[in-house]
């Protein structure tokens, strides 16, 4: 949207925008490539239940390894995608995801579904699902494996109907679907009762308002509330201390995730937090005398 606003609009010549404009087609140049020459990385952040702290899954986010610039977080890049290089991107994401599963469970690390964040193009026809279906086909893994996240703006897109079924083909399988950034878009009440989905997300920019901003807080209980009222599974994201966690678990919220946990880390570092985990509750299991 930005790029074509931008092509509208009547620009007087700064130095300063044309450099940037420079940067941003170099980047899109570079992007286009990016999938080809394997410089997606995909961290994994922890969802956890609030009350125990228990581990229940991880969720994907994508990062691009720039040959220059290093890893650069979404924000940087996702803007800059067109719909066939999105799909290329989430072609190699899931295939990575796929990859380290078979590697984890042949482990023996169970590390619960890991939430693929699935872009309004590759739900709109067959391709989202395909990708999905001939990634757990190939590695042997089962559907359960994933979950998948969608944002509440596909809702204002022409092909909704087809999103729909297209999610429903996805919940068939057991797959849990996430309405992510819940309370940000535009999607309406309508669409929140016609729309199948498992577990509505509430957007972090509300969580970052707790002890700080009373409307905020009385927006988070409600959208915690209908969740309840719905039947569907309620998650915070951005929990950064303790008492946004407090306040969350206060009103109802069974899971969340954020930094006070854990921040989104390369596959081996999180799956370290894991096995460390799971190596001191062996200890203290077997030998009361180490529990402090
Ligand atoms: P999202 O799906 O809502 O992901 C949550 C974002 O919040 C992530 O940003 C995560 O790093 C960040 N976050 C989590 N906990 C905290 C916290 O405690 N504090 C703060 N300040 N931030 C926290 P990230 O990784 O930069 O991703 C941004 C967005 O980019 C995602 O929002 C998602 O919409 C999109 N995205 C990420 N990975 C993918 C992907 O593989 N495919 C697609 N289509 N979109 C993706
Ligand atoms: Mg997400
Ligand atoms: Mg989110
Ligand atoms: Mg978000």
């Amino acid at each position: 949207y930005a790029a074509k606003a931008k092509r509208n609009t009547a620009v007087i010549f700064d130095e300063a925008s044309f450099a940037q404009r420079l940067e941003q087609n170099r980047l899109a140049a570079a992007l286009a490539v990016a999938a080809d020459r394997d410089e997606f990385v995909v961290y994994y952040q922890q969802k956890v239940n609030l009350q125990t702290g228990k581990h229940l899954g991880f969720e994907a986010l994508v990062r691009w390894r720039h040959p220059q610039l290093g890893i650069l977080p979404p924000g940087r890049f996702l803007p800059l995608m067109e719909g066939h290089i999105i799909q290329g991107m989430t072609r190699c994401i899931v295939n990575i995801v796929a990859r380290d599963l078979r590697t984890w469970k042949a482990a023996g690390l169970r590390v619960g579904s890991i939430a693929i964040n699935l872009p309004e193009a590759l739900l709109v026809g067959d391709d989202g699902y395909a990708l999905i279906a001939a990634a757990v086909e190939a590695n042997h893994l089962d559907w359960l494996d994933f979950s998948i996240e969608v944002t509440e703006d596909v809702f204002l897109n022409r092909g909704a109907n087809q999103i729909i079924e297209t999610i429903s083909r996805f919940r068939k399988h057991g797959v849990s679907v996430s309405l992510d950034d819940f309370g940000t878009g535009f999607a309406s009440l309508v669409h929140l009762r016609d729309f199948p989905f498992d577990e509505l997300k509430i957007d972090r920019s509300f969580v970052a308002e707790i002890g700080k901003d009373i409307r905020s807080e009385q927006i988070i209980r409600a959208i915690i509330d209908l969740a309840r009222n719905l039947g569907k599974r309620c998650v915070a994201e951005g929990i950064e201390d303790e008492s946004q966690r407090d306040f969350l678990l206060n009103a109802g919220c069974e899971i969340g995730q954020g930094y006070f946990y854990a921040k989104p880390e390369p596959a081996a570092v999180a799956v370290d937090r894991l096995a460390r985990r799971a190596v001191l509750r062996g200890i203290s299991g077997r030998s009361r005398k180490l529990r402090v």
